[in-house]
């Protein structure tokens, strides 16, 4: 009989499905079975996409802009894009600088496919967004994991990048504001990350994906943006799908050394072409038109955020570190491990998380899935209701533990 046996490439069968998307559509087939989860797991955010940015899409769809457009974007969206980097970032770049994708995702694909060789290593600050290191492994590199620690508010150290640097390291993934924890870093962290980059000759691939939602007044710094050198040795990725609630849009971008967005440019024109080309016209809106959504969302999300953060730190032997940007809380849950419920223990993240999936019908993502097993992530991107519903199943379940 043929076809009975799968023989996968080696790359194939080394990589793992996403683990945040995996948890996600588990507890959406749990929800349509009838059971009433509160669904902690979403990396999006609840909100509805503006309608202005829906009625670009309409329009574009009516006046026929339905067809095959420019492989990296067209030039209007790029010209938007790069006045987004000047005002945003004080930074300058050219058309052949920008390139459009298919989600911030497929930029960081591309990129790696544009940038790593077999046996390259690349710096990944643990914990960190589930698809770094899979995208690196897609490309034969290898992802070298620097651990940060709770107590630096997971800041990468740069001596601790240094110690992980060999003759092989060809770059660092930088995440500011950060998946999974909500860290933020300022400028003098990131002046000291670029010295070592710079002195060792690596390049940074900064995803900036979250930096419209920051809270307690801090202000979003690209580390392209210090000076010159840097921006040189910086690829930094950005898109639509956070700040204006366009997940489904998939319209993510790069902008850095114009040889490696040629390089990208080609990688996508032999795989996906251009993004949509009615999304395309609708980011030109969510980049040009009225930012007042941002705002909106933003209060209510730093609302969410203070009201879960405290919540969690009430409930014992949990404790929860106040996320500076994104919406997620990343709290400690070790002093939990080794206990038990009806002789269930937990031992890990992910024991953890499925007990309170199951016991609590509360879905989350366990530390594990990002390096770091001593946590949970709960994203805040859900109503007020269904966070005070969701913590007070968490303590209860919790206080079951003995
Ligand atoms: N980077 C980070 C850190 C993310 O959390 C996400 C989405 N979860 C992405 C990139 C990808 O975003 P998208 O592909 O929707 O633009």
């Amino acid at each position: 009989m043929i076809g009975r046996f799968v023989m996968l490439s080696h790359r194939a069968s080394k990589i793992k499905p996403s683990q945040t998307l995996a948890i996600d559509a588990k507890a959406k087939a749990m929800k349509a079975k009838g059971f009433d989860i509160v669904n902690f797991g979403v990396g999006e955010p609840d909100f509805d996409t503006p309608e202005n940015i829906k009625e670009a899409a309409l329009k574009a769809l009516k006046e026929g802009f339905t067809k095959y457009t420019a492989v990296g974007g067209i030039d209007q969206l790029k010209d938007a894009i790069i006045e987004k980097f000047k005002k945003d970032n004080n930074l300058h770049y050219m058309r052949d600088e920008i390139i459009v994708s298919c989600g911030a995702k497929h930029s960081l694909y591309n990129i790696a496919q544009a940038l790593f060789d077999p046996g390259d290593e690349v710096l990944i600050p643990s914990p960190y967004w589930v698809s770094y290191p899979d995208q690196v492994l897609l490309n034969d590199a290898i992802p070298i994991f620097v651990k940060t620690y709770e107590t630096d508010s997971f800041m990468v150290k740069p001596e601790a990048i240094e110690s992980h640097i060999t003759k092989k390291t060809k770059a660092l993934i930088l995440n500011s504001p950060s998946n999974p924890t909500g860290l933020t870093y300022n400028k003098k962290s990131l002046e000291k990350i670029a010295e070592v980059i710079l002195k060792y000759n690596l390049y940074v691939i900064s995803d900036e994906i979250y930096e419209k939602l920051t809270y307690d007044g801090f202000k979003h710094i690209s580390i392209a943006s210090l000076d010159n050198e840097i921006k040189n040795k910086t690829i930094v990725v950005n898109g639509l799908s956070k700040a204006y609630a366009m997940t489904g849009w998939r319209i993510g971008y790069t902008a850095g050394q114009k040889g490696i967005i040629k390089a990208m440019t080609n990688i996508q024109s032999q795989s996906t072409s251009n993004p949509t080309s009615i999304a395309q016209k609708a980011a030109i809106e969510a980049l040009e038109g009225p930012q007042d959504f941002i705002h909106i969302m933003l209060a209510e999300f730093d609302r969410r955020r203070r009201f879960l953060v405290s919540e969690l730190n009430a409930i014992p032997d949990m404790s929860c570190i106040t996320p500076t940007g994104a919406f997620y809380a990343f709290p400690n849950t070790s002093k939990l491990y080794g206990k038990s419920f009806n002789n269930q223990k937990i031992s890990s993240s992910s024991d953890l998380a499925l007990y309170l999936l199951e016991e609590a019908k509360v879905a989350l993502v366990h530390g594990g899935a990002f390096g770091d097993d001593n946590y949970i992530r709960l994203s805040y991107a859900t109503s007020i209701d269904e966070i005070k519903k969701g913590v007070d199943r968490i303590r209860e379940a919790v206080s079951k533990l003995k």
